[in-house]
């Protein structure tokens, strides 16, 4: 099954009854620089998402990196997982997305074992919390950050936790030159995949920034993973996601 919906759902009070009513069933809470929501109010709205029938998931706040030579750093990045896992929990969202880290003067590889060893511990937190969320490391767009296609998949593998395949990320580490079906096929194995998409301008480094959705690229992307038989939910971060998310909802049903 495919399900698309938007990033930012503000307080959630009233976009949760907007999104039944727009028959989206998936959206992700941004807590782009703060983590905006108490317990307390994880709390109140998980049943409302449940009323409705809307998975939530969470985007972590953006500065976090695993990956600092500063070990205080480190932990304050991991605090902020671990918090925004704590909301999840109470919200009931299935997906905690993050940007792991940067490379920094490291290489690739030392970066990938250094992540690795903070993602485990991050993971046992939330075994030991019981907290029904899955850790998702998301593909970034900058080429010197850590997060290609295959270092986010070899990681989710060897950690057992679960990544989020941002598509407009990968294009632009490409410089545009992404071939949407061989990323999907890489992905039809697995039995469920949490995802970004929206459109994305790019320089020689890499992601720029999110724009508008281009609807013939969406319409690439949602008939390969069709074709693929693909398990996605797909969360549209462009600047207006709510209605590049109907849009795309409206090419999924001509498809
Ligand atoms: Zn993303």
């Amino acid at each position: 099954m495919i399900q698309v919906g938007p990033a930012g759902i503000g307080s959630g009070s009233d976009s949760i009854p907007q999104l039944r009513k727009l028959s989206m069933s998936i959206a992700e809470v941004a807590f782009v620089h703060s983590i905006y929501m108490s317990n307390e109010k994880a709390k109140l709205l998980n049943p409302l998402a449940k009323k409705n029938k809307v998975q939530l998931s969470i985007h972590a706040p953006y500065y976090i990196n695993l990956n600092s030579i500063e070990k205080a750093k480190t932990n304050a990045s991991k605090k902020r997982i671990l918090d925004t896992c704590e909301r999840g929990h109470y919200l009931g969202a299935n997906y905690i997305v993050f940007h792991a880290g940067f490379v920094g003067k490291m290489t690739r590889e030392e970066t990938y074992e250094n992540i690795k060893t903070e993602l485990l511990e991050l993971r046992d937190s939330v075994k030991e919390n019981n907290w029904k969320v899955k850790l998702a490391p998301e593909t970034t767009g900058k080429i010197s950050v850590f997060g290609n296609l295959d270092e986010t998949l070899s990681l989710a593998k060897e950690t057992k936790t679960a990544f989020c395949i941002d598509f407009s990320h990968l294009k632009a580490r490409l410089l545009g030159k992404i071939n949407y079906e061989d990323v999907v096929k890489k992905l039809k194995h697995y039995k469920h995949v949490h995802a970004h998409f929206s459109g994305i301008e790019w320089t020689d480094k890499g992601e720029k920034r999110h724009i508008m959705t281009p609807m013939k690229e969406a319409k690439e992307l949602l008939s390969f993973l069709k074709k693929h038989k693909v398990n996605i939910n797909i969360i549209n971060e462009s600047p207006d996601p709510w209605n590049d998310a109907l849009m795309m909802n409206r090419i999924l049903k001509e498809i």
